[in-house]
């Protein structure tokens, strides 16, 4: 999954970007749900939110490191192909 980082700046811009609804306002920033965040796997080739982000603050989460297959599996729970 990935992460957005105390340098987001309320844009609105990747939210309504995410294919799984993974991204919401938190109470200070905007924050990504990792049990919805499949870093676009099923859906684009790229994470849309990090194409989108104007200050690039949407990295990795180094404690939710996930392999392709893991997120493709995620994916499919998500949509309820399983
Ligand atoms: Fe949503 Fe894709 Fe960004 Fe994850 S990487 S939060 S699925 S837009
Ligand atoms: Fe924050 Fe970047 Fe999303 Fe804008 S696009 S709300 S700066 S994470």
């Amino acid at each position: 999954a990935l992460m957005i980082t105390d340098e987001c700046i309320n844009c609105d811009v990747c939210e309504p970007e995410c294919p799984n609804g993974a991204i919401y306002q938190g109470e200070e920033i905007y924050q990504i749900d990792p049990n919805k965040c499949t870093e676009c796997v099923g859906h684009f080739d790229e994470p849309q939110c990090q194409q989108v982000c104007p200050v690039d603050c949407i990295p990795l989460d180094p404690d939710r490191v996930e392999s392709k297959e893991q997120l493709m599996e995620k994916f499919l729970k998500l949509t309820n192909q399983e």
